[in-house]
């Protein structure tokens, strides 16, 4: 647990209140690893965690992937995964968890998706201005340098995304293999990442690598998704397979990515491979706890029944918060935890990743909470003092050292922009498509003996990629992504920070 005074100042240096750091955590400081060891049992013993009965909870980090930066100004703070960790260990949840400190990911493990070509230059790009200026053809050719690429290049990428995907495989490996129920990669869920393109801060798609090893063991997986952006990389990447069926709940209309709208149900055409898999719950600014919750027990519960998945893969993107610097609802904490709690509730093995979250302080609280449910524990609202960074939970505006504060009052809060009939209407827009969901024969073993077909299906999709970009060239296809920008603020990072 390294103490880095640097991020630390870096992070409240914003706030008016002086740095202070806390008394208890400076003496929890001076004890030794056995005493240090007896005040995290003690706080787990107040909190009443134990070890989960008839199920078990897997763990998935490496603690490595903290000291990335993306730039001080970007939104992405690695950061945030460490104050999850001082949160999740200083209630002492970890002993009601297989802990797994993961490796990173290898270059042919992220090869299953990702083109080589594609990783080699992640794998070598280096960020001072002069290595790039000799990289420049690949730098255009993967959109580094579209002027709305969101995604920079920064020293360590390579560990970055090797470690974030390490973390994610391995936990589906623990679920495929029967070691856990329920496998936590808060690292991981990085959702817009494309097969040869990095999007919207995620450089490759390690909830894509999952699924793709889950496949080999379950015949139908359930990928559902509650960041505040659409899910568009894991949809796209199993478009035409309906042994993947993707639920994505979101904001849209101008908003990143542009793309999850209510018509946007897979591809066209009743008999096609997919086609209606891909289900969008598209909202508008202010949603709350009471209306979001309504939403996604309604659809989660109709999707699940209909379709019957053997695991699930739950994203649960913390920028749906109220208060996040990119998100525009209004949820709570709780809220946002009620969504875990409902698709636990189902006995299902579960994937529970990351994903977006721009104010860590609040990411780290709703993932610590998560973590919670999952093991079946409550934790108390005043936040451990001896947790270090507990300054970043301090003062009125962070949140006054509770693990609940209210996160939708006025000053934070985003007029809602819809009524309860457009919920309605949503609701019943979403049956109807499950409906014809229903309607398709239950995909089973028997039928995809084994992963071939999903492949084959990727590779069809592969073929359109590359003939559309052959067709075109590769600057056509830079100015078609930018006009889509135009209507979709793909550069949603550059409009906040200016
Ligand atoms: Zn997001």
């Amino acid at each position: 647990m390294a103490f880095n005074n640097e991020i630390v100042q870096a992070w409240v240096a914003p706030d008016p209140s002086p740095l202070t750091t806390s008394v208890e955590y400076l003496s929890y400081k001076q004890l030794n690893a056995a005493d240090k060891e007896r005040v995290h049992q003690m706080e787990a013993e107040e909190n009443g965690i134990e070890r989960p009965q008839g199920y078990t909870v897997s763990f998935h980090y490496n603690p490595e992937v903290e000291q990335h930066h993306f730039g001080s100004k970007h939104p992405m703070k690695p950061w945030r995964l460490q104050l999850t960790k001082q949160l999740v260990f200083g209630y002492g949840l970890h002993y009601a968890m297989d802990l797994n400190e993961s490796l990173p990911a290898s270059m042919s493990e992220l090869a299953r998706f990702h083109d080589n070509d594609y990783l080699n230059f992640l794998r070598y790009i280096k960020s001072p201005a002069d290595i790039q200026k000799r990289h420049r053809e690949e730098l255009n050719r993967y959109v580094f340098t579209d002027e709305f690429n969101d995604c920079p290049i920064f020293d360590g990428i390579w560990d970055y995304v090797t470690l974030c995907t390490g973390a994610t495989l391995e936990a589906a490996h623990s679920l495929s293999s029967g070691q856990s129920d329920i496998a936590i990669s808060w690292s991981g869920g990085l959702h817009h990442a494309k097969k040869r393109q990095a999007s919207g801060f995620c450089y490759v798609n390690d909830i894509v690598l999952a699924i793709q090893h889950l496949l080999e063991k379950y015949v139908r997986v359930l990928y559902i998704d509650i960041d505040v952006h659409h899910g568009d990389g894991v949809e796209a990447a199993f478009f035409n397979t309906d042994r993947v069926m993707t639920l994505s709940y979101h904001k849209y209309g101008e908003f990143f990515p542009g793309t999850g709208g209510p018509d946007d149900t897979g591809p066209k055409g009743y008999t096609e491979p997919g086609a209606y898999f891909s289900l969008n719950v598209p909202l508008e600014d202010g949603i709350d706890d009471k209306d979001y919750e309504w939403l996604f027990r309604r659809i989660t519960g109709r999707t699940i029944e209909v379709y019957k998945p053997q695991v699930i893969v739950l994203q649960c993107g913390a920028d749906s918060l109220g208060g996040d610097r990119l998100g525009k609802f209004n949820l709570n904490i709780k809220a946002h935890g009620k969504c875990v709690e409902f698709v636990k509730a189902h006995n299902l093995p579960i994937l529970v990743l990351g994903g977006g979250g721009y104010t860590p302080r609040n990411v780290a609280r709703t993932w610590c909470h998560e973590t919670a449910l999952c093991v079946g524990a409550t934790l108390h609202d005043e936040l451990p003092s001896f947790i270090p960074y507990r300054q970043a939970f301090e003062g009125p505006s962070h949140g006054s050292g509770l693990l609940y504060p209210e996160l939708n009052i006025k000053r934070l809060s985003h007029p809602k922009t819809y009524e309860r009939r457009d919920l309605e209407n949503c609701a019943a827009r979403c049956e109807e498509q499950l409906r014809c969901v229903m309607h398709h024969p239950v995909v089973s073993m028997a039928r995809y003996p084994q992963l071939g077909t999903v492949l084959r299906a990727k590779q069809e999709v592969d073929a359109e990629i590359r003939e559309e970009l052959e067709d075109r060239g590769i600057q056509d296809e830079v100015k078609r992504r930018k006009q889509e920008r135009a209507t979709g603020r793909r550069g949603e990072y550059r409009s906040i920070v200016h």
